[in-house]
């Protein structure tokens, strides 16, 4: 193998070959060609399109926490757990745990600067382990997982796992990869949870709470989050586009609770926006005009955008509706058309 090239074959699906951070699909015929003869990847794949492109747009990476050798090591002893039976094991059990840690009394809460610091630092290892858990399972899936790191999606601060070669997998597969972050996550918060409730001290179960609100937060499918994946690779549809040609009514009807669900949280959030803005207008040491000028600005163009994103959602909603109905009266004639 040349330079930095790295080949790793898979038993039933295509090789990846990948070069640092970039990453290449390759029939198994080929691959065992270029194997044997390495001396041309430069050349072949020096135009080839970039495998992320399709999975990973709107992150953009600030720093690497953990590099690809050591999230490999480290994701390898979650990997025999991230079979579907274990990662919803791993879920239901961190879900008890919690609820009889709250039942039993848990203390929840920061008394001083070292529960701040404890809980901290036990809410980042409940987030490494989460995107841990979505190495491991592409591990289990038969490919390396890449990096881990800090970045944003957006205005929001994310960490991500380089997981690049789940596009290379079949939907069921790539549901898993999307599911088992969440699922190893809410199983570390259930065991933190568990320990506050013995030892008395706060911090843990804090962390747990913590955690437990980051995973609804990245299971709502409205950022390109681990819930928008999951959704995609469940339905085979892209919750931010409209259905597919040949979509059921099923998918269509879920598809429109989740543009629903889309409207809803857009709608919070204009209202949030608007009332920020307001209380910062409205505050008791008035702000300077110029200062109110910028803030009416900023606000005008947070809730424009979101106006224009749920002007969007409802065009999708509608379509998907129309698709149900036209599907509808083409299985019972005797409704006429429109
Ligand atoms: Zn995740």
């Amino acid at each position: 193998m040349s330079g930095a090239w790295e080949l790793y074959p898979h038993p039933d699906g295509p090789w990846l070959l990948r070069r640092g951070e970039r990453c290449y699909a390759v029939d198994r015929e080929r691959a065992s060609s270029l194997a044997a003869d390495p001396g041309i990847l430069d050349a072949a794949f020096a135009r080839s399109p970039d495998m992320r492109a399709g999975r990973r747009r709107g992150v953009r990476r600030w720093l690497t926490i953990l590099p690809a050798g050591l999230a490999r090591r480290l994701s390898a002893p979650l990997s025999p757990f991230c079979g579907w039976t274990s990662l919803a094991t791993l879920a239901a059990g961190g879900a008890v745990l919690m609820v009889a840690a709250a039942r039993c009394g848990a203390p929840i809460g920061i008394r001083g600067p070292s529960d701040a610091a404890v809980a901290w630092i036990l809410l980042v290892g409940l987030n490494l382990l989460h995107e841990l858990g979505h190495a491991g399972a592409l591990r289990r899936c038969g490919y390396p997982p890449g990096a881990i790191g800090l970045g944003r999606l957006g205005f929001l601060p994310v960490l991500w796992c380089d997981v690049t070669p789940v596009v290379l997998l079949p939907s069921r597969d790539r549901a898993r990869v999307d599911a088992a972050g969440v699922c190893w996550q809410l199983g570390g918060a259930g065991l933190l949870a568990a320990i506050g409730a013995l030892s008395g001290r706060p911090a843990p179960g804090t962390a747990a709470v913590a955690a437990l609100v980051s995973a609804g937060w990245s299971l709502l499918p409205v950022l390109r989050l681990d819930g928008y994946w999951l959704l995609r690779d469940l339905l085979d549809a892209d919750p931010e586009a409209p259905a597919p040609p040949g979509a059921g009514p099923m998918v269509r009807l879920l598809l429109s609770c989740v543009r629903l669900l889309q409207l809803a949280l857009l709608a919070r959030a204009v209202v949030l926006a608007w009332t920020l803005a307001g209380a910062v207008r409205l505050a008791p040491s008035s702000p300077p005009a110029v200062v109110q000028t910028a803030i009416a600005a900023v606000g005008a163009a947070i809730i424009g955008a979101l106006v224009w994103a749920g002007i969007g959602r409802a065009r999708l909603l509608a379509a998907d509706l129309s698709g149900i109905s036209r599907r509808a009266r083409r299985r019972n004639p005797s409704v006429p058309p429109a």
